[in-house]
């Protein structure tokens, strides 16, 4: 089969490889899509660790399994794949499992025709996603992840709080649908890249440029930092009122001081979200096959041989797409 490798920093590479065998207990799905993800950037930049060439980078895909327990399902997939019996699991809280492993990190990786998975990760498709709407699942389950840990951080409902979402790549325009499904009336996007913006404006959000407009201090109940920068923490930091509730979940960088004296001051509430659980990604893939998140028209699509290039636009910030799916 084709997969797409990751050979060092900056270099992908089409290959033509075995299959690999399938142990107990494991599928093999052929890829029909997988989104390009901003950790897949991250990595490819040779910026994490985690990820070691040469290898097969990927986590977000659907596709019908071939080989296995569910041959002929079409299914999308939990990335993460996890132990089942530490203390997290038994919690029901999978996405911390202290012995987790994940795909297109520590295992290939689904930038590739065909992938090998846990029976345990797969979710079965409900009629009428289509995979590239499925293949969605993975960042969209992250948004909902984080959504549902600030909503119950707040003292009243997260349809009357004013919001504030920093970034408008997939994550953060995920959030911003959701939050908007959610019945989020006073919700405002933030993204200094004018693509991006465009996107998001198509999508029927209001988005501002905050370099031309800055967020006004103390002036929303809740913040969601989808970039995870210096910046965008001080950003966070400075428009969340007193009593309000900060997400952090984007991973850009670790720079610059956080203000703790604000935090301290304006009694914050700061939290962090890292994936999703089982559950989290089950219920995204009924709101994405309801519908509700709107027309997914901002998704690009591309042949895994379009793939190298994609990852090439995609750094270099020319790419209006909030999301690049390849169709293997
Ligand atoms: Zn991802
Ligand atoms: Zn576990």
């Amino acid at each position: 089969m084709q997969a797409l490798f990751y050979t060092g920093p900056e270099q992908m590479e089409l290959r033509d490889i075995e299959l690999a065998p399938l142990a107990a207990g494991e599928s093999r799905v052929r890829v029909l899509a997988t989104g390009i993800c901003g950790s897949d950037l991250h990595a490819y930049h040779g910026h994490d660790p985690r990820r070691v060439p040469p290898m097969i980078l990927g986590h977000e895909a659907a596709g019908e399994v071939i080989e296995g327990a569910l041959a002929g399902k079409r299914v999308t997939m939990n990335p993460l794949v996890i132990c089942g019996h530490c203390d997290y699991c038994l919690a029901g809280r999978q996405n911390l499992c202290s012995n987790r492993t994940m795909l297109g990190m520590n295992r290939p990786g689904t930038f590739a025709e065909s992938v090998v998975v846990p029976d345990q990760c797969l979710i079965e498709l409900p009629d009428g996603l289509s995979p590239v709407a499925a293949a969605l699942t993975e960042p969209a389950a992250t948004a909902l992840h984080a959504i549902n840990r600030l909503a119950r951080s707040l003292a009243r409902p997260l349809a009357e709080a004013r919001v504030l979402v920093i970034g408008a790549g997939a994550v953060g325009l995920l959030t911003g649908l959701m939050l908007r499904q959610r019945g989020v009336r006073r919700l405002t996007l933030a993204d200094t890249n004018p693509l991006r913006r465009a996107t998001a404006e198509q999508a029927g959000l209001t988005v501002i440029d905050p370099r031309r407009t800055p967020v006004e201090a103390d002036s929303v109940e809740a913040v969601f930092d989808c970039v995870g920068a210096a910046a965008t923490r001080t950003m966070a930091v400075q428009t969340t009122r007193p009593g309000g509730s900060l997400m952090h979940l984007g991973l850009q960088d670790n720079d610059g001081a956080f203000d703790m004296r604000a935090v301290t001051l304006k009694e914050l509430i700061v939290l962090g979200a890292y994936t999703y659980t089982p559950s989290d990604l089950r219920a995204t893939v009924d709101l994405l096959a309801s519908g509700a998140l709107g027309p997914l028209d901002w998704v690009e699509t591309r042949g895994l041989d379009g793939g190298a290039a994609a990852f090439a636009e995609l750094v270099a910030g020319q790419s209006a797409a909030a999301k690049i799916v390849l169709t293997p």
